[in-house]
């Protein structure tokens, strides 16, 4: 059975949105379209009311204590930057030293690059072939001057889970903040503020089936009780933390987005996982020198992210052109980078440029994942049946040992 064609398995880079989200959210354009700081008459009241309801559902999805710990953001992008320049102007005076890790998102990393221009020092650590950071390594890398340790919840291009509890413990112990970007965590893997001691938390909607463009933000409020600075001015909603007016639809859902993300799953793991496994099984049975990048067990179990030796990255991505995937290469204007994230587990260039990441969702099927099969089979074969390296690797040739000429 053909699936339709084109498939979407770009999972980590956007989901479409729920139908069940999308109909919790629509009346909130039209028959309840009130301000909810409008309190002086029902229209407000009600949209206050949908407000507060999306805030306990967030705040019940990160196992936080109060629902007065959630500030509504645009997305993750500004709940990075809200949680580490907000903590750190705070903790100015008790600091300097931030430390994070090389393969977080370039909204930690560019957050962080940012504090530096304004005289805080950061540490990026290095992660492990696997893609993983241990507490252990973060409390070596702590000073006296530490204030804020960041460190994501599950990569989004290799899907890695970090020790998220023990990096946790480890800075309560120290009396360090604990930031923590839980994009691609939330609904993916299970996530608790309290028993990780979590004391910022950053998630999305359109990551767990809900619109672009909302967010929040997860702040403490007790032992340690976190302060922020501000970085939008006005009106002073969200307890001065983030001003403008609400947009009440994606609160909505958001709230409703995040509540079915971890209702389902338990399930959804179970059902996803075993579609990951079937295509890398069906890919690895049909090819040869097939690579997983990242660790083999620790990751969600959406994500499968693999290179494709002995072939041409870019023509294996126009090959494939049926089926939305991406690749380990970041188009800059100019040339093709290879992806940050697989340079830091010591993936060469050259291999990472063949790199795929498939993100398996919520809507994907089975038939989809065989079709993709056979379709990155029939590519790669296509491609290396073209490539001389192929065939000298297929002659039992150590491509190590070759002395090349030219150059
Ligand atoms: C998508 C993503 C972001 C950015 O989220 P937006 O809501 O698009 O701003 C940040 N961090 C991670 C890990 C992500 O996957």
């Amino acid at each position: 059975m053909t699936p339709n064609l084109p498939i979407y398995m770009d999972n980590h880079a956007t989901t479409a949105v729920d139908p069940r989200v999308l109909a919790a959210m629509l009346p909130w354009f039209t028959t309840k379209f009130g301000n909810a700081a409008s309190r002086t008459h029902s229209f407000g009241r009600e949209a206050e009311e949908a407000v507060d309801k999306a805030r306990d559902q967030v705040a019940r999805a990160l196992g936080a204590s109060s629902a007065k710990e959630i500030v509504f953001t645009s997305g993750a992008t500004e709940s990075n930057n809200l949680g580490i320049k907000g903590a750190a102007h705070m903790l100015r005076e008790q600091g300097d030293h931030i430390v994070t890790i090389c393969t977080e998102h370039k909204a930690v990393l560019d957050s962080c690059m940012a504090l530096e221009r304004e005289g805080f020092r950061v540490t990026f650590l290095p992660v492990d072939n696997q893609g993983l950071v241990s507490a252990a390594q973060i409390e070596a890398a702590l000073t006296e001057q530490t204030i804020l340790v960041a460190v994501m919840a599950v990569n989004n291009e290799i899907g890695v889970v970090q020790p998220l509890e023990q990096i946790g413990a480890m800075c309560h112990a120290r009396g360090v903040l604990f930031f923590c970007d839980a994009a691609q965590g939330l609904g993916k893997v299970p996530l608790d503020v309290e028993a990780m001691h979590i004391d910022l938390c950053a998630v999305t909607a359109h990551k767990i089936y809900g619109p672009k463009g909302v967010g929040a933000l997860y702040v403490r409020r007790k032992a340690p009780r976190v302060r922020l600075e501000a970085m939008i001015h006005g009106g002073g909603h969200e307890r001065g933390l983030r001003s403008g007016t609400l947009a009440v639809p994606l609160l909505v859902a958001l709230g409703e987005a995040a509540e079915l993300a971890v209702a389902e799953m338990p399930a959804e793991s179970a059902r996803i996982g075993a579609l990951r496994e079937r295509l890398h099984g069906g890919l690895t049975a049909q090819l040869e020198h097939v690579y997983l990048n990242g660790h083999p067990t620790l990751r969600t179990p959406g994500n499968l992210n693999c290179s494709f030796a002995y072939v041409e990255g870019e023509s294996l991505l126009m090959g494939i052109h049926d089926v939305a995937v991406s690749s380990g290469s970041a188009c800059t204007s100019a040339s093709l980078e290879p992806s940050y994230v697989l340079k830091a587990l010591g993936v060469d260039d050259e291999l990472a440029h063949t790199s795929i990441r498939f993100g398996i969702g919520r809507f994907n099927t089975e038939a989809e994942i065989d079709y993709t099969i056979g379709r990155v089979v029939e590519v790669v074969n296509r491609l290396r049946d073209m490539s001389p390296l192929w065939e000298m690797v297929q002659e039992g040739i150590d491509l190590k040992s070759v002395q090349w000429t030219g150059h």
